[in-house]
């Protein structure tokens, strides 16, 4: 049986809109999905439109994937199972968006200082109703001419480092738990090692976690190694938390996964998704996709 707790959609830097995602969802036979897009629910929103749930579809479940600041890294803590319509959940985007739209004004400044004019109005354009991120610069400057491709232009401009690296102003990691909580849902530590923190850090990372009222680690995300699923979930016991998997799905492509995790074994371990499953969903053997 396959779940997805973390995917991407056109609402922010995914490929497929959010019915074509929940198309192939539906195709891969996953039983719960989660839309966790950055800084937004408005994919996960707009399936609920009448009309746009066909019979065999996943269980959908209320997600986000928001950015927060933690020990001057961007950590990203996924939002599950929220009511979205709660205060705390629209202060959350109103916040986020206003860090995104500053850092977007920002990026585009530095760009025009270079010498490439119309960059924000142009990456605005690109964006459309989506949040503004780099790959919006990235796809105008393409289109323009100023660059070869995508990797051109994070490679020279956008990337780690480079002049149009620009670091939002993301709220506090113990905020942004706060507003998930405050909403009703279960707030997940997002792919805890992808911030190459050493284990002292990451332990801490979580003891400031759990402070805020976090509750779950995400032990399988993406591809990723079993000797590393299984260092999340001693983790993941240690501080008592539920685990969540996710594929992190963006786009198909040669080295990403497509949406929808096996349930790896977990001696012991309370899932997410057995708050909406009522504890039907059993693990597969192997833990492979
Ligand atoms: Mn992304
Ligand atoms: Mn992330
Ligand atoms: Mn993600």
């Amino acid at each position: 049986m396959l779940l997805d707790f973390h995917t991407h959609t056109t609402a922010s830097d995914g490929a497929l809109s959010p019915a074509q995602l929940l198309a192939r969802a539906r195709e891969r036979q996953i039983a719960l999905l989660a839309i966790t897009d950055h800084d937004t629910v408005a994919g996960y929103r707009s399936l609920l439109a009448p009309g746009e749930r066909r019979p065999g579809d996943p269980q959908l479940v209320a997600g986000t994937e928001l950015s927060c600041r933690w020990s001057g890294t961007t950590v990203h803590v996924v939002g599950l199972g929220m009511d979205c319509e709660h205060p705390a959940m629209r202060e959350a985007m109103d916040t986020l968006a206003t860090a995104r739209d500053e850092r977007g004004r920002k990026i585009a400044q530095r760009l025009e200082a270079l010498g490439f004019t119309g960059a924000l109005a142009g990456a605005q354009a690109r964006a459309g109703d989506s949040q503004l991120g780099r790959p919006d610069f990235a796809a105008w400057m393409v289109a323009q001419g100023h660059v070869g491709d995508h990797n051109e232009a994070f490679d020279r401009y956008l990337g780690q480092g480079k002049t149009g690296d620009v670091k939002a102003f993301w709220p506090e990691l113990a905020t942004v738990t706060g507003w998930i909580v405050a909403a009703g849902g279960v707030a997940v530590i997002a792919h805890p090692l992808q911030y190459k923190f050493t284990r002292m850090k990451l332990r801490r990372l979580v003891t400031d976690f759990v402070a805020a009222g976090g509750r779950a680690l995400e032990v399988l995300s993406g591809r990723q190694a079993p000797d590393q699923v299984a260092q999340l979930a001693r983790l993941a016991a240690e501080f008592d938390l539920e685990v969540s998997v996710g594929s992190d799905f963006h786009r198909d492509g040669p080295y990403s996964v497509p949406p929808g995790v096996a349930v790896p074994r977990l001696a012991g371990l309370r899932g997410v998704w057995e708050r909406w499953s009522g504890g039907a969903v059993p693990f597969t053997e192997g833990g492979a996709r």
